[in-house]
C-alpha cells in the first residue's frame, strides 16, 4: 500500500490518500475539508478513488465526507457506531471551530473491531480504539506495516480526552492493548503532525511509554 498525506482545514488535519499499486484504486482517509487539494493529489498520483474511510466523527476529520462522497460517487466506511452523535453534530462542530460548512452523512458501512476493508487488492484491518471519541477506529495494513490512527496517538503525545464521552483511561488501554501488539516496527500516520513508529513511542512518548 502506498500513501500520501494532504493536510486539510486550518487545523492541519492529515487526510491520507492510500492506494493499491497494482490496481491504482484508492481511498481518502479522513477528508475533513479542502476537497480540491485532496482531489488534486489523487489526480497527480493517478489514483482512482473508490471509497472514503473515516476514523472518527470530529469535523476536521469528517467535515468533507458528505460532499466528497456525493461529488465522486464514493462509498463511506466508518467510524464505529458510537460516534453517531458526533456525526449528527457536524454543522455545529464546524461553527464552533470556525470551519467552512460541514454536513451530516450516513456511512454506507459502520465498522466494528475485527472488521476488514479493502482498497483495490489491499486488505486493511479495523481496530476499535475508543477514548478520544467512543467510536474511534484505526486502520492497519500488514504488508506495508502502516497504521492510520487518527487522533488516538501522535508523535510524542496522545489524543485529547476533554470532549463529551471521551475517556482518558480507555484511550491508554486502546493504545496499549490494540496498537502496541501490532509491532514496534509499525509506522503510524496520526491525525495531526509527523509520523512515527509504535516502537519510538513506546520508548519516548511521555503519556504511553513502557
Ligand atoms: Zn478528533
Amino acid at each position: 500500500m502506498k500513501y500520501s498525506i494532504v493536510p486539510v482545514t486550518p487545523l492541519m488535519q492529515n487526510c491520507s490518500l492510500i492506494w493499491c499499486e497494482e490496481t491504482m484504486k484508492g481511498a481518502a482517509v479522513d477528508p475533513g475539508g479542502d476537497l480540491d487539494a485532496i482531489l488534486g493529489c489523487a489526480r497527480e498520483k493517478g489514483i482512482e478513488l473508490e471509497k472514503i474511510l473515516v476514523t472518527h466523527g470530529h469535523v476536521d476529520h469528517a467535515g468533507g465526507v458528505a460532499e466528497l462522497a456525493e461529488k465522486q460517487g464514493l462509498s463511506i466506511e466508518g467510524p464505529q457506531p458510537e460516534d453517531l452523535f458526533w456525526i449528527n453534530d457536524m454543522p455545529q462542530q464546524a461553527t464552533v471551530f470556525g470551519l467552512s460548512e460541514a454536513r451530516v452523512f450516513i456511512p454506507d458501512r459502520w465498522l466494528e473491531d475485527g472488521d476488514a476493508t479493502t482498497v483495490g487488492k489491499v486488505n486493511l484491518q479495523v481496530l476499535h480504539c475508543p477514548g478520544h471519541t467512543p467510536g474511534h477506529v484505526a486502520f492497519f495494513e500488514g504488508k506495508s506495516r502502516i497504521a492510520l490512527v487518527g487522533d488516538i496517538l501522535f508523535k510524542g503525545s496522545i489524543g485529547r480526552t476533554d470532549f463529551p464521552k471521551s475517556d482518558h483511561e480507555m484511550l491508554l488501554r486502546s493504545i496499549r492493548e490494540k496498537l502496541w501488539p501490532l509491532g514496534d516496527d509499525i509506522t503510524f500516520i496520526p491525525g495531526h503532525g509527523p509520523s512515527s513508529t509504535f516502537g519510538e513511542e513506546r520508548s519516548s512518548n511521555p503519556f504511553v511509554a513502557d
